[in-house]
């Protein structure tokens, strides 16, 4: 499987374009703004978009899916369920983050934890990772040993939990009981940011490392 990060909207959000080299089926994880530029990626790389899947509702990572969706009559898979009421804010969520308003959609799918997405030939498994929203899930290719895990976890810090239905110890629980056992050699994508390793934050990472957990 191939990925290309494409950084959007004014908080450079890691949108990614993921696809399969056997079929060169793509899909866009997380399409929150300038469509063009993901766009570009699809063309120089002659990629047949298959499906969007989305992490969760926040309009940087959901604001462009519906436009992205009809424009190319693709299926919206993800997040889990219990967003629905940040799609259904889409609209007011350009006010509330400083960026263009955007259209709510209802996705193909709703995925949960277990569940598992195809592109082309590849398989991402599911983990639904409450916390920064309650239906947040994260992508994870076990034979790559690649995650990508949206605002879940970011090298050296960890998602805001000060929005509507944020938690903060659930979030530590994602991380530490559905991300860190999948193991230490896990490279991941976040929503904001450089890459970085489930090892990697599992030491050092001053929210979730073990040294906070060593008693
Ligand atoms: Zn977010």
């Amino acid at each position: 499987m191939q990925v290309h990060v494409v950084p959007v909207t004014a908080f450079q959000q890691n949108c990614s374009v993921i696809w399969c080299d056997a079929t060169r089926q793509a899909a866009v994880v997380d399409p929150g703004g300038d469509l063009e530029r993901v766009l570009s990626v699809v063309e120089d790389n002659d990629l047949e978009l298959q499906k969007i899947l989305l992490t969760h509702a926040h309009i940087d990572h959901a604001g462009a899916a519906r436009d992205l969706a009809e424009r190319f009559q693709l299926p919206i898979e993800g997040p889990q369920r219990e967003d629905a009421f940040w799609i259904d804010q889409l609209p007011a969520q350009g006010a509330m983050f400083g960026l263009p308003a955007a259209r709510s959609f209802t996705p193909d799918r709703w995925l949960e934890q277990g569940d598992e997405v195809t592109v082309g030939q590849e398989r991402l498994q599911v983990l639904h990772c409450p916390g920064h929203t309650p239906g947040h899930v994260v992508f994870f290719h076990p034979e790559q040993r690649f995650a990508i895990v949206g605002d879940v976890l970011f090298r050296g810090s960890i998602g805001r939990t000060d929005f509507p239905r944020g938690d903060h110890d659930q979030l530590v629980r994602s991380i530490r009981e559905r991300l860190f056992p999948l193991g230490d050699d896990v490279r991941f994508l976040p929503g904001h940011g450089p890459m970085s390793t489930f090892g990697e934050e599992r030491r050092s990472n001053p929210f979730v490392g073990d040294r906070l957990f060593a008693n």
